[in-house]
C-alpha cells in the first residue's frame, strides 16, 4: 500500500512565500456600484445581440485570438504583430512583468497607484522601488526620474492614475521612456476613454513604450476579462512567449468586434460619466469636502478619521464606494465611481445623509 507522508508539503518560492493573498472586496454588492470603477449600466446592446446568439458548436472550439487581434490593431491603427490580446489589463501586467523581471532588476513605481502591478512583481524576483507622490497625487515626475538607474526594468505608469484621477503629461511619458531605454515603460490606460488623451501613436516609434488598454471600463466589460498590451513587434515577441495561447475566450473574442464598431453606445456613456463627473464634484464642493481633480470615471475624497463610518453609511444609503485609507499617502480617503447623471443625483443624496449622519453622530460623542 502506498503511504503518504503528513505534515509535509512543497513550499512555493521565497518570493510567493513572502507574498501577501489579494482579495477584492466584491462580497455582497447589493447596491449602486460606485466601487470598483466599472461601467455602472451595461455594455452596448449590440454586445449582448452577439452573445445571446453563440451557439453550443461554437463552445467546443478553442479560442482563435489571431484574427481578433489583427481586427483590434488595425483599430487602434497598428500592425498585428504590436497588440497581443489579453485576460483583461491584470494578465497582461502579470505576462509583462513574467517576461522582463528578474533577479537584480528594479521595477519602478510612482505611488499611490494601482494595486495588482505590485502584486504582480512581488511574485518575480525584481525588487521594487515605489516613489512616494506628494500631497496633490501628480506624478511624482522629476523623482521618478532621478529613480531611474541601470538596474531599472520596467517602470509602470496608470494614466490616468488610480485612485487620483491624475494625469500624467505626454512630454514626461516621452523623458521616462527616453531616460531609461533600457526599461520597458508601461503606460497602462485602463480610462483612457474618459480622458481622451493617448500614446498609442507612439507604439513602435518608441522603442521600450508598451500601452495597455482595457474593455472593463467604459466598454461595461469587466465581466468578460478582456484587455490588451500594444507595443514594438520586437517587444510583443517576448509578451507571446508568456501568454497562454487561449487565455482570452471564445465569448470575450466574439464580443469584442461589436464593442469596437459601437462607438455611439460608447461615445453616449463617456458623455453621461463626464456631465456626471462635473455635477457630483460641484456636490462635493458644496459639501465642503477635498477632493482631487480627476479625469477619470471615479474621485478621490477626503472624509478623514471617520472613512469606515462613512462608507458604511453610504453603503446602508445604497451606494458602495471604496476605501483607500490604506493607499499609500492616502489615509482617510474614500473613491467614489462616477456613473449616470441619474445615479449620481441618487449618490448626491446618499451623500447628504451620510455627512448628515457623521455630524449628528460626532455631536453626540
Ligand atoms: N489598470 C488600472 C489602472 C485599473 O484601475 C484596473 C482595474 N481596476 C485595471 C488595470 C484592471 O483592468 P482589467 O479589468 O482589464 O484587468
Amino acid at each position: 500500500m502506498v503511504r503518504f507522508a503528513t505534515g509535509v508539503s512543497p513550499a512555493p518560492r521565497a518570493r510567493v512565500q513572502a507574498m501577501k493573498e489579494y482579495h477584492p472586496p466584491l462580497g455582497s454588492r447589493e447596491g449602486l456600484r460606485l466601487d470598483f470603477n466599472e461601467n455602472t449600466v451595461a455594455c452596448s446592446p449590440c454586445v449582448r445581440e452577439v452573445l445571446v446568439q453563440i451557439s453550443g458548436g461554437a463552445l467546443t472550439l478553442y479560442p482563435e485570438r489571431e484574427p481578433v487581434e489583427a481586427m483590434v490593431a488595425a483599430h487602434l491603427g497598428l500592425r498585428a504583430d504590436q497588440v497581443a490580446l489579453t485576460n483583461g489589463v491584470d494578465e497582461a501586467i502579470h505576462v509583462l512583468f513574467e517576461a522582463f523581471l528578474e533577479a537584480g532588476d528594479e521595477f519602478l513605481l510612482p505611488v499611490p497607484t494601482y494595486t495588482m502591478y505590485e502584486v504582480y512583481a512581488s511574485a518575480t524576483d525584481a525588487r521594487t522601488v515605489a516613489v512616494q507622490a506628494a500631497d496633490d497625487l501628480q506624478l511624482p515626475f522629476d523623482r521618478l526620474l532621478e529613480a531611474i538607474t541601470p538596474r531599472t526594468k520596467v517602470i509602470a505608469i496608470a494614466n490616468p492614475n488610480s485612485p487620483s484621477g491624475s494625469v500624467s503629461e505626454r512630454a514626461q511619458l516621452l523623458a521616462l521612456a527616453e531616460r531609461a531605454p533600457h526599461a520597458v515603460l508601461l503606460v497602462d490606460e485602463a480610462y483612457h476613454h474618459f480622458y481622451g488623451e493617448t500614446v498609442m501613436d507612439l507604439v513602435g516609434a518608441i522603442p521600450n513604450l508598451v500601452v495597455a488598454r482595457t474593455f472593463s471600463k467604459a466598454y461595461g466589460l469587466a465581466g468578460l476579462r478582456l484587455g490588451l498590451l500594444a507595443g514594438s513587434a520586437e517587444l510583443m515577441r517576448w509578451v507571446r512567449r508568456v501568454l497562454s495561447p487561449y487565455s482570452v475566450n471564445s465569448l470575450a473574442l466574439a464580443c469584442l468586434p461589436p464593442a469596437l464598431e459601437d462607438a455611439a453606445y460608447l461615445d453616449w456613456y463617456v458623455g453621461e460619466v463626464l456631465a456626471a463627473r462635473g455635477e457630483f464634484e460641484a456636490a462635493l464642493d458644496l459639501a465642503g469636502l477635498r477632493r482631487w481633480p480627476s479625469r477619470a470615471n471615479f474621485v478621490l475624497v477626503q472624509i478623514g478619521a471617520r472613512h469606515t463610518e462613512f462608507v458604511r453609511h453610504m453603503r446602508a444609503a445604497g451606494v458602495l464606494v471604496r476605501d483607500r485609507s490604506r493607499d499609500p499617502g492616502c489615509d482617510g480617503r474614500v473613491r467614489i465611481t462616477i456613473g449616470t447623471r441619474e445615479q449620481m443625483a441618487f449618490a448626491v443624496v446618499a451623500l447628504e445623509q451620510t455627512m448628515a449622519a457623521l455630524r449628528a453622530g460626532s455631536e453626540t460623542q
